[in-house]
């Protein structure tokens, strides 16, 4: 099967696993919007052509979201994008504050492929608190968050200069966009 196949495949699949889930903007915007865009930026900024990771990217939230398993997307795409997928999915029985603490130790300890991944889906989640955000969340809110992927990126750098350097641009122009300070 070529790369160009399995890539469309891997959209397909999402699409359908994220059917009815929907982002948390005013607008309910399709999730997959949101997987495209962060392999979008993956391969457009950070200049990535290694397959696998592309197809990681498209895949990074169906397990965390929806009722697919690790081993439905080793079947489909194979060991090494499920590894990659499982190293981005948090556990869902923990308490958010404590997924979050644990995105921030475990960042420097994931694979490089990892780290470009989190960075790409942080870039894509900044962007969005700044044009799309959550519906209902105030100033103070999305200060906090821009403040916590900061905080995991700062384990993620090192591995792919332009990633790092779009995201320092894209939370750089946040706090004039949002008109607060971070
Ligand atoms: P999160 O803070 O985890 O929500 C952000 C996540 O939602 C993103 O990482 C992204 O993840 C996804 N997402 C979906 N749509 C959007 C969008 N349009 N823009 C940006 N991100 C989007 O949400 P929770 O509801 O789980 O909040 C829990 C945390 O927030 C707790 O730590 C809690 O303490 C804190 N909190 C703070 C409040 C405050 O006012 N300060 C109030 C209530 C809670 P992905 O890419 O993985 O989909
Ligand atoms: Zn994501």
């Amino acid at each position: 099967m070529n790369k160009h196949v399995r890539l469309l495949r891997a959209i397909a699949f999402a699409a359908e696993k994220h059917k009815d889930q929907r982002r948390k903007d005013v607008k309910a915007s399709p999730y997959i919007n949101h997987l495209i865009a962060v392999a979008t930026v993956l391969a457009e900024e950070g200049k990535v052509t290694d397959e696998e990771l592309l197809l990681a990217a498209i895949l990074h939230d169906a397990v965390e979201d929806t009722e697919t398993s690790f081993a439905e997307i080793e079947e489909h795409f194979g060991k090494t994008v499920a590894g990659i997928v499982r190293e981005v999915t948090d556990d869902k029985t923990l308490k958010s504050e404590v997924r979050k603490r644990l995105q921030v130790e475990h960042a420097p300890h994931a694979s490089s492929r990892a780290k470009q991944l989190k960075i790409a889906d942080k870039i894509c989640n900044v962007r969005d608190i700044i044009h799309n955000p959550p519906s209902g969340w105030s100033l103070e809110r999305k200060q906090e968050y821009l403040l916590w992927t900061r905080r995991v990126v700062a384990g993620c750098r090192g591995v792919n200069e332009l990633l790092d350097k779009a995201f320092d641009e894209t939370i750089d122009a946040a706090p004039k966009q949002l008109g607060v300070t971070i």
